[in-house]
């Protein structure tokens, strides 16, 4: 049954910020690398079916540090991937649909832009189009998130050095221009590679050259289907970075259909893509735990669906319900390990996730609060 709750003046509050200044752990070290990982639409529900679908396991329990995070944007409650990824990337509240913009619709340097600036090698990683809005509010600044084709050609503003994704169309196959960005990319020294000639796991890139990887023209399929690529890419990127820069990297690693799956209500794709995220999971601390530099972040930027789990007829099974086909206010959990990752204890704006991270490396914020 839905109720509704009236929050008095509740957009004056957001807009305010309404938490009370914490004070932060004094920082005993830094880390060299950081490895954000946002399972999109992941509350804690979906890890919770993710979990007792899997022998009651996730590598998650080896993360020392837990925090949860208020994900509501500038405008709504319920906040989109766009904004929500844009808090990540920028440290501002931003409207839904926004790209690497403050609610002012003004461009917001990105925590990937910053780490390129000072020498640092950076990734990106999803399982949806490269130009969706969780890995483009790293790299692109556009007020709509609709806007694939000029999303794309930030990838060619910005010396990334590694990306794997989908949505190659965006690039090859242009309406709005005649441009190839593929092209473009390989003239500027990247090493291109795509779904059609190769599967990432074949692939041993070199060091020496910027590194792209197109997993599907459009969106690629989900984990059902037989896509997985995403712990490979767990596995290969971190090693690729390394190499890449002496100063350290950043790397972003999405599992965006985690969020897909909980849009059609579908649990057992849901548990699905909650798993591939959890293998990609493992892929990542092998490298932090053998390398003792590297922290690594894990959030959501919203819950979807709604997911709630019941007690079905017998005592060991559970009834995987959803109450709603978008996105929820729930806070989502943090989880953190290595050096830094006391940072991320407790309850807190999912701005603070961008802040906490760039207070590590000692980046100066570029955009004004709120
Ligand atoms: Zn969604």
């Amino acid at each position: 049954m839905k109720q509704l709750l009236i929050l008095p003046g509740i957009l004056f509050l957001l807009a305010q910020g309404t938490g009370t200044a914490r004070k932060e752990p004094s920082i005993e070290k830094r880390p060299k690398n950081i490895i954000l990982m946002v399972g999109d639409g992941m509350g804690l529900t979906q890890i919770t079916a993710g979990l007792y679908s899997n022998n009651n396991t996730l590598f998650l329990e080896q993360f020392p540090v837990t925090g949860l995070i208020k994900t509501h944007s500038s405008r709504h409650i319920v906040t989109d991937s766009g904004a929500g990824a844009t808090a990540f990337s920028c440290g501002c509240k931003t409207y839904n649909g926004a790209i690497g913009v403050c609610k002012d619709k003004k461009p917001c340097p990105t925590i990937l832009e910053q780490a390129e600036e000072q020498g640092f090698a950076t990734g990106l990683v999803s399982t949806s189009s490269i130009t969706h809005a969780t890995p483009a509010s790293f790299i692109a600044h556009v007020p709509d998130r609709a806007d694939m084709e000029t999303i794309a050609t930030y990838f060619l503003k910005t010396d990334i050095d590694l990306f794997i994704g989908g949505g190659m169309k965006y690039f090859n196959r242009r309406t709005a221009d005649q441009r190839n960005l593929v092209g473009e990319l390989q003239e500027k020294g990247y090493v291109v590679n795509d779904y059609s000639e190769q599967k990432l796991s074949d692939l041993k890139p070199s060091p020496d050259k910027p590194f792209a990887w197109f997993s599907a023209a459009e969106e690629p399929e989900g984990v059902n289907k037989g896509r997985d690529y995403l712990p490979v890419a767990a596995r290969m990127a971190p090693e690729f970075l390394k190499k890449r820069s002496e100063k350290g990297f950043f790397l972003m690693i999405e599992g965006s259909q985690i969020d897909w799956a909980s849009h059609a209500n579908n649990a057992p794709n849901t548990v699905r893509e909650m798993l591939d995220f959890n293998a990609a999971i493992g892929a990542a601390l092998q490298f932090a735990e053998a390398d003792g530099e590297t922290l690594i972040v894990i959030t959501a930027d919203h819950e979807t669906g709604g997911m709630a789990l019941e007690q079905s007829r017998s005592p060991d099974t559970l009834d995987m319900t959803f109450t709603t086909k978008v996105h929820t206010a729930s806070m989502v959990p943090v989880f953190a390990y290595g050096p830094g990752a006391e940072q991320f204890n407790g309850v807190y704006d999912n701005t603070a996730i961008y802040d906490k991270m760039i207070a590590l490396w000692e980046f100066q914020p570029k955009v004004e609060k709120r």
